[in-house]
């Protein structure tokens, strides 16, 4: 996965504020977090930084498969175990049971649900990640003890 410092590396690094962010460093977290897109960098769009800037989209390419969110579900690894079901906060957000829905979520806003013993992204646009207003949400990457959940 690409790293906050790989992108910033390829930035003018003038901390010139032209994107809204204060620094250069503030805009490559926001690139990676997907709240910014490379051409708000507006020194990058100069003809001397276009190697960086092809670069940088090489770097931001989303991989196939991935969600608008830049989640890839890898079935090859998922052992259906329905831990992601329950610590994602939106199914617990949504239940009033709290998180104890498990492998059989009745409510039809979970994101997630494990189908023929592999979990599947239901209702993506509820994830945290998902639109204007996305927060870099984990939860349900750490308790996956197969590493089958991945952003991008
Ligand atoms: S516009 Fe580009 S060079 Fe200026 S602060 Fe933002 S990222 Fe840095
Ligand atoms: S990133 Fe957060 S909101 Fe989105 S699916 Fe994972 S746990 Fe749920
Ligand atoms: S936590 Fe990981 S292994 Fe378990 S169901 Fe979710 S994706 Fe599959």
């Amino acid at each position: 996965m690409v790293t906050v410092m790989e992108l910033y590396r390829l930035l003018p690094g003038t901390n010139c504020k032209k994107c809204g962010e204060s620094t250069c460093m503030a805009f490559a977290v926001a690139l990676l977090s997907r709240k910014k897109n490379i051409p708000e960098c507006i020194p990058i769009l100069l003809e001397n930084f276009k190697k960086q800037k092809e670069k940088l989209e090489l770097l931001l390419l989303p991989s196939a498969g991935a969600e608008e969110t830049g989640m890839i579900i890898h079935p090859e690894l998922c052992t259906g175990c329905g831990n992601c079901v329950v610590a994602c906060p939106v199914d617990v957000a949504n239940d009033p049971r709290g998180a104890a829905v498990g492998c059989a979520p009745t409510n039809d806003k979970v994101i997630f649900k494990v189908k023929d013993g592999k979990v599947v992204a239901l209702n993506i646009k509820e994830c945290r990640r998902f639109g204007k207003n996305r927060v870099l949400c984990y939860a349900c990457i750490d308790p996956c003890p197969a590493g089958a959940i991945e952003f991008v």
